[in-house]
């Protein structure tokens, strides 16, 4: 099932929460909604699911496969929800809250006590938690309940599943597992997925596409590799992993590094593997030339996948460098070393952005 958004305003009293956003999603599509908190995500998802009315606005669309959610009555939109804090009934076992929203179809349209049964077998398996169907809530891990939470919104076999930070409050480790397997479960599935998150990992490695918002609008949308690699701003460049922010100008297309923010100083963006760092100026390729900064080493990180190494610059701004391990063995630096970064790859942009 499609979904449809199109100059969509929402107020709340004074408060602008969603600002002329369009979005588009494709049947059997998992869109991320990525931004940081306050930016509207929540809002946009309760207006998809119908919870919310958006404001009076010529042009305004918002339809799920091709109809305008209020036209249908709510049993008949299809919608499952999972939120961060879904709780589970806690009186009811992990069978009975899976089957719930079979159970309370209104005689019609319910299913037989054995259909109940197999339906709730199958997503047991789906979810992998076969053998705890008669558990309480209060005897799961935090990953196995928000596994159930999953399971309980998929009974009903929706058209679309919202998924509200569904991982936001569990461990690390536990969301990475939790993330894999929700993107292995889409592709046996294939339902309409929006996720939102702030998380830029997260939404970078379950998604098919990404929508990047910010105070009220969208950003950017795209795949995870071209919000990743072009993005259309500073601020989707930024969210979307740390950069160092260079100050310089243009010249015959390369960037030229001189230091001081002015009025006529182009920012130039660039993110910590996009760095190397050098011993002596000789050994840049620009011989210490225009692309070159001079700075101290401040700390180095060895741990993690990359080695990441803290400079600071003369007056005073920090450098961020990721540079592959080997490279820092080589390199054998020490703090308070004063060494020269140079530029691998930078992305310019004129406009000022705030978070
Ligand atoms: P996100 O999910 O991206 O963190 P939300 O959509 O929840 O953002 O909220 C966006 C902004 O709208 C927030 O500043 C929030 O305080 C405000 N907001 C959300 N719902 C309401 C409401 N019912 N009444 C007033 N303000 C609200
Ligand atoms: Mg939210």
């Amino acid at each position: 099932m499609s979904i449809e958004v199109r100059s969509l305003h929402k107020t709340f009293g004074d408060f602008v929460a969603l600002r002329d956003v369009s979005v588009e999603i494709g049947s059997g599509e998992l869109v991320a909604l990525l931004g940081p908190s306050g930016s509207g995500k929540t809002t946009l998802l309760r207006i998809i699911a119908g919870l919310e009315a958006p404001d009076p606005h010529p042009g305004t669309v918002v339809r799920v496969d091709g109809a305008a959610l209020h036209e249908r009555s709510a049993g008949e939109r299809g919608v499952g929800f999972v939120f961060q804090h879904y709780a589970l009934f806690r009186h009811m076992t992990v069978f009975d809250n899976i089957a719930f929203g079979l159970t309370v179809r209104p005689r019609a349209q319910r299913p037989s006590k054995e259909q109940i049964r197999h339906k709730v077998n199958e997503l047991l398996q789906l979810i992998q938690l076969e053998g705890l169907a008669g558990r309480f809530p209060s005897q799961l891990s935090g990953g196995q309940r928000q596994r159930v939470a999953l399971a309980r919104a998929l009974a009903i076999e929706p058209r679309i599943l919202l998924l509200d930070e569904p991982f936001g409050a569990l461990d690390a480790k536990v969301r990475q597992d939790l993330r894999r397997w929700l993107r292995k479960l889409h592709e046996e599935l294939h339902v309409t997925t929006v996720l939102v998150t702030h998380d830029q990992e997260e939404a970078l490695e379950v998604a098919d596409r990404i929508v990047v918002m910010n105070h009220a609008r969208v950003e950017q949308a795209g795949t995870p590799e071209e919000v990743f690699h072009h993005p259309a701003s500073g601020f989707v460049m930024d969210f979307l992993g740390h950069v160092n922010l260079f100050h310089g100008r243009m010249e015959g297309g390369q960037s030229i590094l001189d230091g001081a923010p002015g009025p006529d100083a182009a920012r130039i963006y660039v993110r910590p593997f996009e760095l190397d760092i050098h011993r002596e100026a000789a050994e840049t390729s620009d011989g210490g030339g225009p692309n070159t900064v001079k700075a101290r080493v401040a700390r180095v990180l060895a741990a993690g996948p990359a080695a990441k190494v803290e400079l600071s610059r003369a007056d005073g701004e920090p450098i961020l460098v990721e540079l592959p391990h080997t490279r820092l063995r080589e390199l054998n630096l020490t703090v308070g070393d004063d060494v020269f970064v140079s530029l691998k790859e930078a992305r310019i942009f004129s406009e000022d952005y705030s978070i």
